[in-house]
């Protein structure tokens, strides 16, 4: 216990990140209402609604994570890690 110096910088870096709201799924939201999907991997490619998104998930999942998840419902999420889906965001920047 008494160890509560080091925060400082933790702060700091999470307070200069350009991209800070948009990392997490309620950022996202906050300028999106669909958001565009798209495999690097397969032929998959749309929109989802991210209400919808909020719903299940919840709006502090982070991006990362929730690509990880959407690349669950791909054909190819048990491939071999090489050709694995891997799903991103193509009009978001912040993955
Ligand atoms: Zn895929």
């Amino acid at each position: 216990m008494g160890g509560g110096v080091h925060r400082a910088v933790d702060l700091e870096t999470g307070a200069q990140g350009m991209t800070r709201g948009s990392n997490t799924l309620g950022g996202v939201a906050q300028h999106f209402t669909l958001l565009a999907v798209r495999c690097a991997r397969c032929e998959r490619r749309g929109r989802l609604r991210i209400n919808h998104l909020l719903k299940e998930h919840g709006p502090d999942i982070p991006m990362p994570d929730l690509r990880q998840r959407l690349a669950q419902d791909c054909p190819k999420r048990e491939a071999a890690l090489y050709e694995r889906c891997d799903v991103f965001f193509p009009e978001i920047g912040a993955n």
